[in-house]
């Protein structure tokens, strides 16, 4: 079975996008064949994954609308068996189309069917809402990976999220769970330390055992268009993120 995994937290700069390159990536280079959707109009992942997105003539948005065949929007990037469907800030424009549809949360669902035999994993990163997009991506998936920074309020909105998902599980995707809870950013304060202890005591085995450490090579490599696996492979990041795929690996 393909694991499509949507990476979702409607809060903002909590690390989706840096999770939903860096994971497919260092699966990629385990050998999978990973395909990484950019279901955010703002394209970081895109960029992240190397592949420049004026470049792509055909984007997620012509797919999602059934515009053009899902096969014709998928880029090879510089990196072996990592594939990629990119975006541009056209998407928001499907955000508004899509809106006023009837089926609405299912067009992800529809495009995606044909190519999900040709991958082990698909990942989606989604924007930070709660609006039409990640409502397509939480439909197609049979999982949610959902990032919390190691900050203060980490777990404000965290509810809404999944009070979404439950909605979605009961009237659109009965497949979709809880993939699990990534604690990203942690340093070593007494701060988010708390946060660790307290995220893990309300979610228990939903909480990967891997916690992503701040790292400026993480935080270096999309500008250079450049997994953190590719950018600096020794680096504490990259090594994270690693963990974080093999941890994924037994979840299967
Ligand atoms: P948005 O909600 O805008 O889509 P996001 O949740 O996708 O944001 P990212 O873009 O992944 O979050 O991360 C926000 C910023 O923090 C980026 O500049 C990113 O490079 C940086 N960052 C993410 N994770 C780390 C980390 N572990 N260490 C250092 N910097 C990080
Ligand atoms: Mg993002």
């Amino acid at each position: 079975m393909t694991r499509i995994i949507a990476v979702a937290n409607q809060k903002g700069g909590v690390g989706k996008t840096t999770t939903a390159v860096n994971l497919a990536a260092c699966l990629a280079e385990m050998g999978i064949s990973v395909l990484l959707i950019d279901l955010d109009p703002q394209g970081n992942a895109s960029q992240a994954a190397g592949v420049d997105k004026h470049s792509v003539p055909t984007t997620i948005y012509q797919a999602l609308l059934g515009h053009v065949p899902i096969q014709n929007a998928i880029v090879a990037t510089p990196y072996e068996n990592l594939s990629l469907i990119a975006s541009t800030k056209d998407l928001v424009g499907a955000e508004i189309e899509l809106s006023a549809l009837d089926n609405r949360a299912f067009y992800l669902t529809t495009a995606l069917k044909p190519v999900i035999p040709q991958y082990k994993w698909i990942i989606v990163d989604s924007p930070p809402s709660l609006g039409v997009l990640t409502l397509n991506a939480l439909t197609a998936s049979n999982g949610v990976l959902a990032p919390l920074q190691c900050e203060y309020f980490a777990l404000e909105g965290l509810s809404e999220l999944l009070h979404t998902i439950i909605t979605v599980k009961r009237s659109l995707n009965n497949n979709v769970n809880i993939f699990g809870v990534l604690l990203t950013m942690f340093q070593h304060t007494l701060l988010s330390r708390q946060v660790v202890d307290d995220v893990r005591a309300h979610f228990m085995n939903d909480v990967f055992q891997t916690v992503i450490p701040r790292n400026v090579s993480l935080a270096e490599a999309p500008s250079y268009g450049m997994p953190v696996n590719h950018y600096s492979p020794k680096s504490t990041g990259a090594a994270a993120y690693k963990a974080l795929a093999k941890e994924v690996l037994t979840r299967e």
